[in-house]
């Protein structure tokens, strides 16, 4: 049994690959030597290997969690494109309104102090703004502000947001003690030096405690709702290795990070092949949580809603847009069983979306996925037979695609996603085969650049010089001979 589905991704925040059933593939020898039309069957050794996809819309965390209190606070966001939403609007007395201003002040000089000690890089600052009683707190600030000296941070700021006046249980507050404890969102922005063009940015709940005419920072992980996404550097001691064209950031090992390192370098400088090198950054940054319950609070999921997954490639914001900085999220245990090759394909696959910003592309999803399978198995070349075993059977049983895969059909509960994959996979190489790989990359650029709705029956002409249905009828014909039929 073997077969190789491509990979998945989403219009808005992420892209997802997912792996699924089991299957060995036999792989060419990549990279180190030419192409060769010799396919040799991997050892047993091979993982198994097959990416599903789970579509799903950004997730707007303010949106969901449900604010209450204070409702605008004098200043406005720092950013007029911000993705935080505002809090509703329900009525407040000028009373509670004053309260809450007051509140934002003190919140805000904390986290001002918070930033400054961050940028800094003065430690001692840092655990002056975390509350000497929350004992558990400050361990986990010491681990977060170590992480955070470990990262090549270029700017650091927090932005108190609003506060939750009713979020925090009397009993809470009980044991928090005080004068005052409340609970706020407070927006993290955080980029990446030579990395991120524009910052990643989270809405982290601080909770703030005041005695003695002192407030403090008491927790950044109180009453986290469903949903919403947690950075990285707060989920415990991270290592951190760089080279050339990758950061790989590991919640595991050290050892892990370096070996994730040469993976994402080869798939980086697989992509510059295709796509080009000046055409992205080249930079690449591979999350690798240690757990599962890592990588769902990376993503902002239900629990165990990733265990087959072995990459998700995301934008570290709430809103897709061009320069948002995108990160691969590998799941370590999948990644391990996938063996060396799968890992080169998936990190491959997932470094195309990176360079051609899928996550904010109007490109369809047969262009988006099928373009990135074609990278990945220009770099790892796989055997169609496997590679498009479950289309091929379709295909041999009288069912032809009748259209390229629509974007329901890349849907993780689509019955026919192998298929979707497979079939938009070899639209790809059909292109390539017939006008060349720079006609490929050069009809992707035209429909990613394009501001039009016609966007994609214009690349058609321009480009190939053919419309969608005849490009169809061609691809059919291809299909057809390849599945020997
Ligand atoms: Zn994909």
């Amino acid at each position: 049994m073997s077969r190789l589905t491509g990979a998945g991704e989403q219009r808005g925040a992420e892209v997802i690959d997912e792996q699924g059933d089991t299957v060995p593939l036999p792989v060419v020898p990549p990279d180190d030597h030419p192409p060769q039309p010799l396919v040799r069957k991997l050892p047993p050794a091979f993982g198994p290997i097959v990416k599903k996809v789970a579509l799903g819309l950004a997730i707007c965390l303010v949106a969901g969690a449900g604010y209450a209190g204070l409702r605008q606070i004098a200043d406005a966001p720092a950013d007029p494109n911000s993705p935080v939403a505002q809090p509703p609007q329900t009525s407040t007395t000028p009373d509670e309104a004053a309260e809450g201003v007051r509140r934002a002040v003190a919140g805000e000089a904390v986290l001002q102090k918070m930033a400054d000690a961050v940028e800094n890089d003065n430690r001692t600052e840092f655990l002056a703004t975390i509350d000497p009683r929350a004992a558990e707190f400050r361990a986990a600030a010491r681990t977060i502000f170590a992480n955070l000296t470990n990262l090549p941070i270029g700017s650091f700021t927090l932005r108190y947001v609003s506060d939750d006046t009713g979020a925090l249980t009397p009993d809470r507050q009980a044991e928090l003690g005080g004068s005052e404890s409340w609970l706020a969102q407070v927006e993290v922005s955080w980029q990446l030096a030579g990395y991120d063009t524009k910052p990643a940015r989270e809405m982290l709940p601080v909770t703030f405690v005041s005695r003695d005419g002192t407030t403090f920072a008491a927790s950044f992980s109180e009453r986290f709702v469903a949903g919403q996404r947690r950075p990285i550097w707060t989920l415990g001691p991270i290592d951190v290795a760089k080279s050339e064209h990758s950061l790989v950031i590991s919640l595991g090992s050290e050892s892990d990070a370096k070996t994730y390192l040469s993976v994402a370098d080869r798939a980086a400088e697989s992509v510059s092949e295709v796509w080009g090198k000046t055409n992205w950054r080249q930079k690449v940054i591979v999350y690798l949580p240690a757990k599962q319950a890592q990588m769902e609070a990376i993503l902002g999921a239900a629990p165990n809603t990733y265990t087959q997954i072995a990459a998700v490639t995301m934008a570290e914001l709430d809103t897709p847009q061009v320069g948002a900085p995108v990160r691969i999220v590998a799941n370590p245990k999948l990644f391990e069983e996938l063996g060396k090759q799968g890992r080169r394909i998936v990190l491959t696959h997932e470094t195309t979306h990176v360079a051609s910003t899928a996550t904010a592309s109007p490109v369809p999803l047969w262009l988006a996925e099928g373009f990135a399978d074609y990278v990945a198995f220009t770099a790892v070349p796989v055997q169609d037979e496997s590679a498009a075993k479950e289309l091929f059977k379709a295909i041999r049983a009288g069912d032809v695609p009748a259209t390229l895969p629509t974007t329901q059909s890349f849907a993780a509960s689509a019955k026919d996603l192998p298929q979707a994959y497979e079939s938009a996979w070899l639209a790809c190489r059909l292109i390539a085969e017939r006008e060349g790989q720079s006609k490929l990359v050069k009809f992707y650029r035209a429909v990613h650049a394009s501001k039009s709705s016609t966007g994609l029956a214009d690349a058609f002409k321009s480009v190939l010089d053919m419309t969608e249905a005849e490009f169809v009828v061609e691809w059919q014909k291809y299909l057809k001979r390849l599945a020997g039929v």
